[in-house]
């Protein structure tokens, strides 16, 4: 420990240092991620088709895998400012807990309201709306983390926000549809029957408690068949990770303000903007040959789109009206175990980090939710924070890391990002609690439907 007495519990950078430009680890890579399809042509979605759902200058960030630095402008810098930078901190406790030779930090991203890292993208999306002179944008939520951040970024520019959320959770999570509501938002249970997606989706699976997929389509249809609307995401997209970049790029610069030099850097993977974000400056390095990191996706058992699904592509959505994307994904058709309480439940994965990934430039592994919450609950006993369960996934990985380095004796630096906070999910910290969580992993036969609706192309 003694030559790390020097290192703060908590590394903030100051004001002016600040990212003041995003960073886009396209630029740096050889084998660019496939272009998103039009699955009526099976031609790449020029930018005019892409500008009927999305907003203009966030096409424009989807398509360009060239610039390198995209400054941020001041609106949304300024609305940074409100809760960044977010700390890079020390688990000098967890160390302790562990008696683990390792060094270990994490970037957290629970401190706002909305309590994750959604709200980097959010900003910016509303942000661009805004510009556009729009009247709103339509999203889905799954656990509603999203939701709650971009109800937040359209209260505070003035835009209407209308969210499908996944009625599972618009049903257990109430508390998160009200956040949503108080900051002005309209939350609608999906699917339901205010699209034409949404009642095909209701009358081939009556009692369905929904998907993010299928939500997704909902939104779509919401956007593209109102006046002044455009539909968001949070997760998946190029332009989804370029915002979250700002995560990467502040740690880094913690990172180097004190001489930490990490080996290894964890994240949960859902759709991979969390993860994307906080590597892709470190990944940057990695590409261009200067230095060299071992990346860790980590992703639920029982929806493992990295370590069992195949890279193809497929649908986005469930209502298979969006583009395709080329992504390792389970098929648009695969929908969660209704006993998988983690988060972190999309069939697919970010066509840059599969892309990434496909090339070994990263590993990934999955883990199964009671070992999760095991390690949610030792690590807030220690540090502190109640952590959100898909933070948990990569608290996890850490752990079982800074673990072997107790084994060898290694010196290791482990960086892993606390993506937010765990509050509204006590439904399934209680299920832990009373015993009740089970450990689910879908068979090669229960994946087959998934991959069954794959698209031919
Ligand atoms: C949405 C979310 C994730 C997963 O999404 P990614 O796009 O994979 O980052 C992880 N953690 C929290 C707290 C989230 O809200």
């Amino acid at each position: 420990m003694s030559t790390n007495e020097k290192i703060p519990y908590k590394i903030y950078l100051s004001e002016e240092e600040m990212p003041k430009e995003w960073y886009n680890v396209r630029a740096d890579m050889k084998n660019k991620p496939a272009p998103l399809v039009n699955p009526g042509t099976g031609k790449p979605m020029t930018a005019e088709e892409l500008s009927g759902v999305f907003c203009k200058e966030l096409v424009d960030q989807e398509l360009d895998d060239d610039t390198k630095n995209i400054p941020i402008p001041e609106e949304i810098f300024n609305f940074y400012k409100m809760y960044r930078p977010s700390p890079l901190v020390r688990a000098y406790c967890l160390e302790e807990k562990l008696q683990t030779p390792a060094k270990i930090y994490y970037k957290f991203e629970g401190n706002n309201t909305s309590g994750s890292h959604k709200l980097n993208s959010a900003i910016a999306q509303a942000y661009y709306a805004k510009k556009q002179g729009l009247k709103g944008v339509t999203t889905e939520t799954g656990a509603g983390q999203w939701g709650t951040a971009l109800s937040m970024a359209c209260s505070y520019l003035d835009l209407d926000c209308v969210v499908y959320m996944v009625k599972v959770s618009y049903e257990q999570k109430p508390f998160r549809r009200e956040v949503m509501r108080t900051y002005g938002a309209s939350v609608t249970p999906s699917p339901s029957d205010t699209t034409e997606v949404g009642k095909k989706i209701l009358a081939e699976h009556p009692g369905t408690t929904g998907s993010l997929g299928c939500a997704i389509s909902e939104a779509v249809e919401y956007a593209v068949t109102h006046e002044g609307y455009r539909y968001v995401l949070g997760s998946v997209l190029n332009q989804v990770l370029l915002h979250q970049s700002v995560i990467g790029l502040e740690a880094k610069k913690a990172c180097e303000k004190y001489g930490i030099e990490p080996d290894v850097i964890i994240g949960c993977a859902g759709g991979g903007s969390n993860l994307g974000g906080l590597i892709s400056p470190f990944m940057g390095e990695k590409l261009r040959g200067e230095k060299d990191y071992r990346f860790i996706a980590v992703e639920p058992a029982s929806c493992p789109s990295f370590t069992r699904g195949k890279f193809a592509y497929d649908f986005c959505d469930t209502g298979q009206i969006c583009p395709l994307a080329k992504m390792y994904t389970l098929g648009s058709g695969f929908i969660p175990s209704a006993s998988h309480a983690g988060g972190l439940r999309f069939h697919g994965m970010s066509p840059v980090l599969s892309q990434l990934y496909h090339d070994g430039m990263m590993d990934a592994v999955a883990v199964e939710q009671t070992a999760v919450f095991e390690a949610a609950e030792r690590f807030a006993r220690v540090e502190g924070i109640l952590p959100a369960p898909e933070s948990s996934h990569a608290i996890k990985v850490a752990i079982d890391e800074a673990l072997k380095c107790k084994e060898t004796g290694e010196e290791k630096t482990i960086l892993f990002g606390l993506t937010g906070t765990g509050y509204f999910d006590m439904v399934a910290y209680e299920k832990f609690h009373n015993g009740e969580m089970s450990d689910y992993v879908p068979t090669d036969e229960d994946l087959k439907p998934g991959f069954d609706s794959l698209p031919d192309l």
